[in-house]
């Protein structure tokens, strides 16, 4: 039988999330029902609750950035107690047999069941996030949390922190590299710290002037302002890397300009809308453009293991439940510090 918890839920794109209460599974022999403690806010999150991407289905629960403790474990459970503090990322399922899912890239598997915003097996339903009080997860899906990380500023590593982990990674991001990060916000203030405890040289390119000091404490060690045409010009075919975060329609032509011969841009952000690519940029010096997702289930581990060893953390501005819809309309002016995380008591 399934059991309710509460949540917050959008009934529809243009209306404000509100108190809801959802059906979660019945734990099976192999899940993991988990109490949730913190939950961040990404900006995918407002992308999903307000249809932006053309494919919610409504009533919508977001929140993919999940940490909690252990409740309950099903008998076939083997890596998890009750108690033990654990985090749910972007996605909380896949096929396990695709080649994606055999080589631990289970976020292209093509059958990948997401966090939320895709049908639920067991449910036969759309799954639901994190904006609730708990969660039933297979124990696959579920990674472990490094003991010593404040656990509501870790809360963001499951998606800002492996969707410019992985990236950095595959590039192979490291010392003697000049390395871009477009947009401080949550996953901007993340990759500029796994560029610089990866040894890069870090250079933020933010609309954002009042962000200037917080990007070089955070590890930036340039600030360009993308709209000074003559400080971005500064900076032509010099980096290596640029990892594009920005969650609004933007020149990404200006960017390619700025890579030397093939350099490489990923794009994380992911507006509703296209972006226009010419094509002289690219031909020129052979540069490239790629897209990147999350990251799959042993690489999230592995970040998550790194910055625990590394005592790496977002910085984070703790809201309760209530006080989401308002985060949400900071989002989008760009004023977030550097990520809302939810405290999950003040749903209880
Ligand atoms: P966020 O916290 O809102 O940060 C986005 C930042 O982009 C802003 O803080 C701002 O930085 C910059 N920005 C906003 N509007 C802009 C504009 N019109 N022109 C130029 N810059 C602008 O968002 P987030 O949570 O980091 O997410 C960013 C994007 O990544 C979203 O589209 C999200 O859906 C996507 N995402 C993708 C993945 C993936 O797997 N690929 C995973 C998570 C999120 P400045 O003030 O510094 O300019
Ligand atoms: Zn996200
Ligand atoms: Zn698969």
């Amino acid at each position: 039988m399934p059991y309710t918890c509460k949540a917050y839920s959008a009934t529809s794109a243009t209306s404000p999330l509100s108190s809801a209460t959802i059906s979660r599974r019945e734990p099976g022999p192999t899940d993991v029902q988990i109490d949730i403690l913190y939950c961040g806010v990404c900006h995918s999150d407002l992308h999903f609750a307000r249809n932006e991407w053309h494919f919610t289905q409504y009533p919508a629960v977001p929140g993919h950035e999940i940490v909690g403790k252990v409740k309950s474990v099903g008998s076939a459970v083997k890596k998890f107690k009750v108690g033990d503090t654990v985090g749910v990322g972007c996605f909380v399922d896949s096929c396990r047999t695709c080649p994606e899912c055999l080589k631990g890239l289970e976020q292209y598997c093509p059958t990948m069941t997401m966090t939320y915003g895709s049908m639920d097996a067991h449910l036969n339903a759309p799954t639901l996030g994190g904006y609730s009080a708990g969660i039933v997860v297979t124990e696959e899906f579920v990674l472990r949390m490094p003991a010593n990380l404040n656990l509501a500023a870790a809360a963001p590593l499951l998606c800002a922190g492996i969707t410019t982990y992985s990236p950095m990674r595959h590039w192979k991001v490291g010392p003697g590299q000049k390395v871009g990060i477009v947009g401080l916000g949550g996953l901007g203030h993340m990759g500029v710290k796994f560029a610089r405890a990866f040894g890069a040289h870090v250079v933020l390119f933010t609309t954002s002037p009042g962000k200037t000091a917080d990007a070089l404490r955070l590890g930036a060690h340039e600030v360009v302002i993308s709209k000074d045409a003559a400080a971005m010009a500064k900076h032509a075919n010099s980096f290596d890397f640029i990892l594009d975060t920005v969650a609004a329609t933007h020149d990404l032509n200006a960017y390619f300009e700025l890579l030397k011969r093939d350099g490489n841009l990923t794009l994380v952000g992911a507006p509703g809308e296209p972006l226009p690519v010419a094509a002289f940029p690219l031909i020129f010096r052979r540069r490239s453009l790629s897209g990147s997702l999350v990251g799959g289930l042993p690489e999230t581990q592995e970040m998550l293991d790194f910055c625990g060893k590394h005592g790496i953390t977002s910085d984070i501005e703790l809201i309760k439940m209530d006080q989401i819809n308002e985060a949400y309309e900071r989002m989008l002016k760009s004023d977030v510090k550097y990520r809302f995380v939810i405290d999950m008591g003040s749903l209880r």
